[in-house]
């Protein structure tokens, strides 16, 4: 199967006929200084024989180019789909989309968000769809796999009716990258990516890290654009506000001044002085130049202190990825950056790293000695095949074939007991007494309560549901963790290895839990059936839009739970119900499924 995924920056555009399973390219084109009269275009690498006016833009010189492409497949490959890479989804697009006039119009309404990306982006979309208008094209959005993120890390300190008014808040860029070496690195380990707490470091032109908890994006450097965060190119990552309050005055800058200042003369370039390119830098460093030496050390400096950060937001780390041009070369960088990070676990191996490259052919490469518990590697990343993958699967996937409502449960705050601990807690040789049956068969309520205490406030009467498990788990909802004063982590049911434990008291005694306290994600359960009607997967991600009395709201990140002992039901806990405004009998209705971004998210 191959996916033509079309790639347009703000002045080059790149498109390439994959196969989206080896992610091997068939026909490439690559035009540089699109809009400009010296705009260059290369088929296979060779200057390609088409003509377009001086200055012609995105949509001319791809609407001249294409068909050059196309011409020059071999006979047997047919295109399935076109893939298009779109910077910026905002809230709206999480998972890669199909697109109609309506996403494009969405997409177009994104522009204020990615001023130079988007309008780019944009304009491949119109000259692909007008190339080939029988062709499924789907739209693979850099903000996706970051969608994720937790409040509190996606939150600016800003007054908040302002930050809504204005989407001021964290989105996080680099995602298709971040989540294709992620995935990468857990195959080659033999590991399910949602085993791992993984950092991915993407140090290329733009640079970003990554924490990956659970298969998902926990925290990103980049926020509500591309600028913040690390050292780039030539962007200067973070910076003290204030400092640029003062310079605006200082030099009475204007706001494209300081737009041109941050983002394209600052960074590597502006450390430097002399260039952008970290090879070219190195060289300088190397033959003594102290500002090259110094934009190296500021450079990977940023990229140590934020490792450290995001083992601390992880409460550890299994996994240190380095990938880009600078990430899978670099290994001076490299050097710099892992260094004094045996407090960790992780330990870079001086001599592996030396020489090492992660390339096409080698993909992988261990960095890491044998007594790091950490695992560091160079992964080489490959977003063309990571958006054909995408593609390919969200097509498969195809519309959701079924408009069957599903019901939804809410599920108050809970405890699930071992035998061991319903003795414990209950007295010896106690069984739990059921009280009424839950939807899910064979589940019930006990008459059973037992009191949760945190570190701030106990929450008593809390309902013991039954039958007994072989692992306790505690599962309260955001609100509930403000009245204990514990932070408790989103996850699978069941999924407990790392969580926070607590206490429980019941008439009988006392119990101290070492793990077991979530927020529950929520979550659909069903039947094969159910899961071959709606075109889902055991763990795939979708999304659920609710129809409840006045408003319509859609439920992102809903993962779906597929067992023949399941009836059809969606459960959220109250805090989700209490925003909603759910009724008791609230129906919800599969609207979209995941596509392959949430297959990098499956739990295993
Ligand atoms: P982009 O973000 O534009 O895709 P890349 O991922 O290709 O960029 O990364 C480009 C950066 O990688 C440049 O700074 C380049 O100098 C750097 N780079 C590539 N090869 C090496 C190398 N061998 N040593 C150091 N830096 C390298």
């Amino acid at each position: 199967m191959y996916v033509l995924v079309v790639n347009c920056g703000s002045s080059s555009i790149k498109a390439a006929v994959v196969h989206a399973d080896s992610g091997r390219a068939v026909a490439d084109l690559h035009a540089e200084r699109v809009g400009s009269a010296q705009t260059e275009i290369l088929l296979g690498g060779a200057a390609a024989d088409v003509r377009v006016d001086a200055s012609g833009s995105h949509q001319v010189v791809l609407a001249a180019s294409l068909p050059a492409l196309l011409g020059a497949l071999p006979a047997d490959v047919q295109i399935r789909a076109v893939g298009h890479r779109v910077v910026h989804g905002g809230e709206r697009y999480t998972t890669p989309t199909v697109i109609d006039d309506q996403v494009q119009a969405g997409i177009a309404a994104l522009v204020p968000l990615a001023p130079l990306h988007n309008p780019a982006n944009l304009a491949g979309i119109q000259a692909a769809r007008t190339v080939l208008p029988d062709l499924p094209h789907v739209a693979v959005f850099d903000t996706a796999f970051h969608a994720t993120l937790p409040r509190r890390s996606r939150t600016y300190a800003l007054p908040a009716d302002l930050a809504a008014r204005h989407d001021l808040r964290r989105f996080g860029f680099h995602g298709t990258s971040h989540a294709y070496v992620s995935r990468r690195a857990a195959d080659w380990l033999g590991e399910p990516v949602d085993a791992l707490r993984i950092i991915s470091c993407h140090l290329g032109n733009g640079a970003s890290l990554c924490a990956v908890e659970w298969g998902r994006s926990v925290e990103t450097s980049m926020g509500m654009t591309p600028l913040e965060g690390l050292v780039m190119g030539t962007r200067c990552g973070d910076v003290d506000a204030g400092a640029l309050i003062a310079l605006a005055r200082a030099e009475n800058l204007d706001l494209d001044q300081l737009d041109d200042l941050l983002n394209r003369k600052s960074g590597l370039l502006g450390l430097s002085g002399s260039s952008r390119d970290m090879r070219d830098i190195e060289a300088k460093a190397a033959k003594g130049d102290d500002r090259a030496q110094l934009a190296v050390k500021v450079f990977a400096h940023r990229v140590r202190k934020y490792i450290g950060a995001y083992a601390a937001v992880m409460g550890g780390v299994d996994l240190i990825l380095f990938t880009g041009g600078i990430g899978e070369n670099s290994s001076l960088v490299r050097n710099h950056a892992a260094q004094r990070l045996e407090f960790l676990g992780a330990h870079l191996d001086v001599e592996r790293n030396r020489d090492a490259r992660a390339s096409a052919t080698q993909p992988v490469v261990e960095l890491s000695g044998p007594r790091s518990r950490v695992r560091i590697l160079a992964v080489h990343t490959d977003e063309q095949h990571e958006i054909a993958r995408q593609v390919l699967a969200t097509v498969r996937a195809g519309a959701v074939g079924s408009d069957r409502t599903i019901p939804i449960a809410v599920s108050a705050r809970h405890v699930h007991l071992t035998t061991d601990a319903v003795a414990a807690l209950f007295g010896p040789g106690h069984r739990l007494t059921p009280r009424n049956p839950l939807s899910q068969p064979g589940q019930f309520a006990s008459e059973e309560t037992v009191t949760i205490v945190g570190p701030k406030h106990s929450i008593e009467h809390v309902r013991v549901l039954g039958p007994v498990r072989s692992r306790c788990q505690v599962e309260i909802a955001r609100t509930d963790e403000f009245a204990l004063g514990v932070d408790a982590p989103v996850r699978m049911s069941g999924k407990l290895d790392g969580t926070p434990g607590v206490v429980l008291i019941g008439p009988a005694g006392r119990l101290e839990l070492k793990d077991g306290l979530i927020c529950a994600l929520r979550h659909i359960h069903m039947t094969p059936a159910d899961a071959e009607e709606f075109g889902v997967k055991h763990e795939d991600v979708v999304e659920i839009a609710v129809d409840t009395a006045g408003r319509d709201m859609v439920f992102r990140d809903v993962v779906v739970r597929v067992s023949d002992k399941y009836a059809l039901e969606m459960h959220v806990d109250t805090d989700e119900a209490n925003a909603a405004e759910l009724s008791r009998h609230a129906q919800g209705e599969l609207v979209q499924t995941d596509g392959v971004a949430r297959l990098v998210r499956r739990q295993g």
